[in-house]
C-alpha cells in the first residue's frame, strides 16, 4: 500500500515543551525527593525522548529502565489488548517508580502496565504522560502528571512515530492528509 500524502502541523513547539519538561522535573522531585533510587520505566517506543530529557532535568539519583507493550502498531487505530512485549530488566519491589508515557488516549494502555507494576509491589508508583486525549477517553485514568492536554489529533514527533517515521522531529506535530476534502 503506498503511503497517503500528508503534512505535518506544529502543535507544541520545542521550546514548550522544554519548558514544560522543566516544571514537570520539579515537581517529580518535590514528590521523590530523598529516595534512595527513583526507577524511571519508559513505555517504548513513543516515549524515549521524553524519558531522556525528564532524567536530565531530574536532580535526583535515577535507574533507566523500560517496558514495551502493544500498542498502535501501523494503524491509527488503538487496539484494546496490551499485550508485554519486553518486561522490565530491574526488580521494582520495595522501590519508588516513575512511569513515562507518551500519549494516554483510549487509557487502556496505561491502566493496564500499571497494574501489571502494581503486582510488584514497589513502594512508590507515579506515572507521567507528556500527551493527554481527555476526549478520547475509555478506561477511567489520569497520569499523576501531564505535559499538555491535546484535541483528538494524530500527533507525531519528539519520540512519536506515524507508521515508524517522524520520531526524530523535535516538536510534536499534527498529521494531516492532504487528500482528504
Ligand atoms: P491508549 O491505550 O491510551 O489508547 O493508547 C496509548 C498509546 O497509543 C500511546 O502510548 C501511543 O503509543 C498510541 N497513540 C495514541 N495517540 C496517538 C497519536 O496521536 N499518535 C501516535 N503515533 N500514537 C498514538
Ligand atoms: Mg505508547
Ligand atoms: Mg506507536
Amino acid at each position: 500500500m503506498t503511503q497517503r500524502p500528508y503534512t505535518i502541523d506544529t502543535l507544541i513547539s520545542a521550546k514548550r515543551i522544554a519548558a514544560r519538561v522543566e516544571q514537570l522535573a520539579e515537581e517529580i522531585h518535590d514528590e521523590f525527593e530523598g529516595t534512595d533510587k527513583l526507577v524511571v520505566v519508559g513505555l517504548l517506543r513513543g516515549s524515549f525522548v521524553f524519558i531522556a530529557d525528564v532524567v536530565r532535568e531530574l536532580d535526583l539519583p535515577v535507574e533507566v529502565d523500560f517496558l514495551e507493550a502493544s500498542s498502535y502498531g501501523n494503524a491509527m487505530e488503538s487496539s484494546r489488548e496490551v499485550r508485554i512485549l519486553k518486561d522490565l530488566r530491574g526488580e521494582i519491589a520495595g522501590r519508588d517508580v516513575l512511569v513515562v508515557e507518551d500519549i494516554v488516549d483510549t487509557g487502556h494502555t496505561l491502566t493496564q502496565v500499571v497494574k501489571l507494576l502494581q503486582a510488584k509491589d514497589p513502594k512508590k508508583l507515579r506515572t507521567i504522560a507528556l500527551l493527554d486525549k481527555p476526549s478520547r477517553r475509555e478506561v477511567d485514568i489520569k497520569a499523576d502528571w501531564t505535559g499538555f492536554e491535546i484535541p483528538d489529533e494524530f500527533v507525531v514527533g519528539y519520540g512519536i512515530d506515524f507508521a515508524q517515521r517522524n520520531r526524530n522531529l523535535p516538536y510534536i506535530g499534527s498529521v494531516r492528509f492532504l487528500d482528504e476534502t
